[in-house]
């Protein structure tokens, strides 16, 4: 999936892409997608519906012996018709028919939205491009079309050394678990929205490159002056969301137009209301925010099996904190210094000011007079708009109820789907590979733990939790809210 610029002289990016063989045989051979494939049949039909097509099914031939008789079947969406499918009945022949239907249509759509060109490119509209076309490639972008996503995702890794840009991770989605699922072991993903799967995604791939550096094999990690390692100084990590992130991103007024800014504008607190800047959470099964109570709280488990709802804290509070802690999380703190993110793009709605404060500048005052222990930093990525935009209308339009959050990393190079009500995975509701056992098992795998638990482990990277604390105690003191913790309960296991 990596694409290499080509010199000045050109035009376009030039993409280096899989075989139309490879491409099918990767797809099939995907257990999430062979859940489609199994519902192909009605999903064409609400394709057809959506897009106000004409469809039909015609049996073109029928051939073999009376008790084993072959199907031949071709699908006509309005005036064209797909190659025929075969099958020993009719009905799998249409299945097969309208499932590769959507390969096709899939492929249409990267042919027609391929390549941007460099006279126009920005490079929040080149990581975009990156990431859509990565999304396309996958074949997948029809199919979601239909089963109700709402937001995307992901991380660009760029070597600047040879100039190229490649998609980590992405994911889809807008919902959280409920309280009833929450598991002590770990097992459950809390959180479907597809910023935070997406971090996971890049999460799992940093296990492999710390892997790789440990074999002596190719790696973006060197060791770094103390005992951690470090990004070598030629890696950048971009991030991309279609959506102005849930919470203060996303708290704009009908009187705020879209504001943009050149790549050398400075970063700006902007705030024209009391409420923005304050920490938001996520409602449970909504897919709005609200401010969260003045000071750090931890939602205990008795009070979730008495009936309190269960509380995630908002995307934009989530990546606020990437920019102060890192995107690696605790666990990977012992190991490596934080990662910061180099650049943040967003499709929209997008308004320079408003961003900049909620991902990175509300706690700017504060951090100048309480600097964050090295090497922690408060960092301000560059944050830029970018119009490539995701088909967006047809999602409003779709009345579709099913919010399946979808993954893909180019570690595990599969794409997994997982049910956001249950935080498992489909088909089976077995753990997703995204879920904190999965990932400490990663760690488990590369490092001793000497039967710590997940949370002794995380509570080890000593000046992560410091920094993390003082965050915490800034909202409280410049904006009246507080971090909402899960309970402890949930990360004891080992
Ligand atoms: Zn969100
Ligand atoms: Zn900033």
């Amino acid at each position: 999936m990596s694409r290499i610029l080509t010199n000045d002289n050109d035009n376009e990016i030039q993409t280096v892409q899989q075989s139309y063989d490879d491409f099918i045989l990767d797809f099939k051979a995907d257990p999430s997608i062979t859940i489609l494939s199994k519902n192909s049949l009605s999903l064409l039909h609400e394709y057809a519906q959506l897009n106000g097509q004409k469809l039909s099914f015609q049996v073109i031939s029928q051939f073999g012996q009376s008790h084993q008789p072959i199907f031949a079947v071709a699908v006509l969406l309005d005036d064209r018709q797909f190659s025929a499918e075969f099958a020993s009945t009719k009905r799998d022949a249409c299945i097969e028919a309208a499932y590769k239907v959507f390969y096709q249509l899939s492929l249409d759509a990267r042919q027609s939205q391929r390549f941007i060109t460099k006279n126009d490119c920005t490079l929040f509209d080149r990581i975009a491009s990156e990431i859509l076309s990565t999304y396309r490639d996958l074949c997948i972008s029809v199919l979601l079309e239909l089963i109700g996503c709402k937001v995307l995702a992901g991380f660009v890794l760029e070597k600047t050394d040879k100039q190229t840009f490649t998609v980590i991770s992405l994911a889809t989605g807008n919902k959280c678990a409920g309280g009833s699922v929450l598991s002590p072991k770990g097992l459950v993903v809390h959180d479907s929205h597809a910023e935070q799967l997406a971090r996971r995604g890049f999460i799992r791939y940093l296990y492999g490159q710390l892997d790789s550096f440990r074999k002596n094999t190719e790696s973006i990690f060197e060791k770094a002056d103390n005992e951690k390692l470090i990004l070598k100084s030629t890696i950048r990590i971009h991030f991309y969301t279609s959506f102005a992130p849930c919470g203060d991103s996303a708290l704009f007024t009908p009187r705020d137009k879209i504001t943009e800014a050149s790549i050398k504008d400075e970063h700006q607190l902007y705030r024209t209301a009391r409420v923005q800047g304050q920490l938001r959470s996520k409602i449970e099964n909504g897919e709005g925010t609200i401010p969260t109570d003045s000071k750090h709280t931890i939602l205990s488990l008795d009070a979730i099996a008495n009936g309190k709802h269960v509380r995630h804290m908002s995307c934009s509070d989530k990546i606020f904190s990437w920019n102060v802690l890192g995107i690696q999380g605790a666990l990977l703190s012992n190991i490596i210094q934080p990662i910061y993110l180099h650049s943040i793009t967003i499709g929209f709605p997008f308004h320079y000011g408003h961003l900049c404060r909620a991902l990175c500048c509300r706690l700017q005052d504060y951090f100048n007079s309480n600097s964050l222990s090295e090497p922690y930093r408060l960092n301000h990525p560059l944050i830029g708009h970018t119009k490539l935009q995701w088909k967006e209308e047809n999602h409003r339009n779709n009345n579709n109820n099913s919010y399946d959050s979808l993954n893909w990393n180019i570690n595990d190079k599969t794409i997994e789907l997982i049910e956001p009500s249950l935080g498992k995975r489909k088909p089976n509701n077995e753990p997703s590979r995204l879920c904190k056992s999965e990932i400490f098992q990663l760690y488990k795998n590369i490092y001793a733990t000497n039967n710590k638990t997940y949370d002794q482990i995380k509570k080890s990277s000593v000046i992560y939790q410091q920094c993390k604390y003082q965050m915490f105690h800034g909202f409280e003191l410049y904006y009246s809210t507080g971090w909402i913790s899960k309970d402890p309960c949930l990360s004891m296991f080992m």
